[in-house]
């Protein structure tokens, strides 16, 4: 039977023509969350042949850490937060308030096991495997989303792609013979990167001009690009098949056996063949009800978003300045600078010094290009893993699958989780 993708509303429409849609297809499967995760996931398995809704709490796709984070595709940059650095830093973290990175303490077990977690892969054995294994997601990303726009007929000016490459920029010499290494490494899985002069940066960024003195040397990445994530998580499931289903929270599951036969949500009950939790930050909110868990630590960060008012004196592609932990991307015609990891539990408000110094930043690096008083900002909690490795795998029923846990690289590693996990779905057999 030929359907016709509906965008779903209400709960008399919910029950609808449900069992219709799953005519012909694998099954049917429920995504619980439409953040760039979940939009992802949900297509990668339309694209598998399930019949898919995907079950979301906002009004829209895409409202939660996929909203205004910092837009980058960094297929190369995939390091891990646990790493030895980050381990000689954390008393660093704890006393002061303006490093990039703040860790307030919090006396709960999850929150300690996850810290003792974290610490366990400070180690440079674990933060090559991890590396390893991160670029295999990214790299899938990478080789997949351009044919996915296609097949969807997404153009790139739709969500704002850019594919004009990633500069980091490092303040202190010091740190080139450990970049160095690692761009040894990272060369035999692929990755092309050079490391360039404060001559050949500026040259690649005239931009830049204003802080030459500050920048001891460059890495240049042509294959990084940079996208609108709340755009992309939008259209994709816009374009796609899949049902949609808005302002209806997942309240609890429905068990019969070893099984979830049904979602309750604020919208009444869906039954479904499979189900993913891709909740970002609330994964453990659902995957408790069922008196499971995984290690995901919130970790909030925050981004300021400025049109650019002269595009001559704006940044060609994106940049990242490695020292203070922030990104800057040019995004159609918004420059959006973006950083800060504060692990201070599960809350949203917005640090107003954090926003100052961000805008403080742009202001200082590219003077002329925006006016440092017309912005939006914006917080997020990044869903984060003490490993940095996203958790895409079943749990706790056998109908019951997870993608969450992406950290700072959700974006990053959005299309190559959904494919792994569509994979594995298909391995375990249909419905
Ligand atoms: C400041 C900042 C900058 C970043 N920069 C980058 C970057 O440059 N590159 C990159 O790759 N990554 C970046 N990230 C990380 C990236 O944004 C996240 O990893 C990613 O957005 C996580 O996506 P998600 O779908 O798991 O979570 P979310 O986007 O939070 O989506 C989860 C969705 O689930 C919904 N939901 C939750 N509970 C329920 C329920 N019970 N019922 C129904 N719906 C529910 C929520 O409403 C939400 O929409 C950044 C993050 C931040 C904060």
């Amino acid at each position: 039977m030929h359907w016709q993708k509906r965008r779903l509303l209400g709960p008399d429409v919910m029950e609808l023509e449900m069992n219709k849609l799953i005519v012909e297809k694998k099954g049917h499967v429920c995504v619980i969350g439409a953040g760039i995760i979940g939009a992802t996931t949900a297509y990668a398995l339309s694209r598998s042949g399930w019949s898919v809704t995907v079950i979301e709490a906002e009004q829209e796709a895409g409202m939660g850490a996929s909203f205004a984070n910092g837009a980058q595709l960094s297929y190369s940059y995939v390091e891990p937060l646990a790493t030895p650095y980050a381990l000689k830093k954390i008393p660093f973290w704890l006393l002061s308030c303006d490093s990039p990175i703040r860790w307030l303490p919090q006396f709960n077990k999850k929150h300690i096991w996850w810290l003792i977690k974290f610490i366990s892969y400070c180690n440079s054995k674990k933060v090559q495997s991890t590396t390893k294994q991160l670029l295999d997601i990214s790299f899938l990303t990478k080789n997949s989303l351009h044919g996915w726009l296609n097949d969807l007929g997404i153009s790139e000016s739709d969500i704002l792609l850019e594919k004009t490459g990633k500069l980091v920029i490092y303040r202190n010499q010091h740190e080139l013979s450990a970049v160095k290494k690692q761009i040894e490494f990272q060369k035999s899985f692929g990755c092309q990167q050079e490391i360039l002069s404060a001559d050949q940066c500026i040259e690649k960024e005239p931009s830049l001009a204003r802080i030459k003195r500050d920048i001891a040397f460059g890495v240049y990445t042509l294959s990084e690009e940079a996208v609108d994530c709340h755009k992309l998580s939008q259209l994709i499931l816009k374009h796609s098949d899949v049902n949609e289903i808005y302002d209806a929270r997942v309240l609890n599951f429905n068990i019969k056996g070893n099984k979830i036969e049904s979602i309750r949500t604020s919208k009444g009950e869906i039954a479904a063949d499979k189900f993913v939790v891709a909740a970002g930050i609330e994964t453990n909110t659902l995957l408790q009800k069922i008196n499971k868990e995984l290690l995901i630590e919130p970790i909030k960060g925050y981004s300021v978003s400025f049109p650019i008012i002269n595009r001559d004196y704006a940044p060609n592609g994106s940049i990242t300045d490695q020292n203070r932990k922030i990104v800057f991307a040019r995004i159609g015609n918004t420059l959006r600078v973006a950083g800060y990891a504060e692990i201070l539990g599960n809350n949203l408000k917005i640090d107003q010094r954090r926003i100052a110094s961000l805008v403080a930043d742009a202001e200082r690096v590219f003077p002329g290009a925006i006016d440092p008083k017309n912005f939006t900002s914006w917080a997020g909690l990044r869903p984060c893993s003490p490993s940095g490795i996203p958790y895409i795998q079943s749990i706790g029923h056998e109908n019951l699958w997870v993608n969450a846990g992406h950290g700072s690289l959700g974006l990053t590693l959005s299309v190559g989780s959904a494919v792994l996990l569509a994979k594995k779905i298909d391995k375990c057999g249909y419905v």
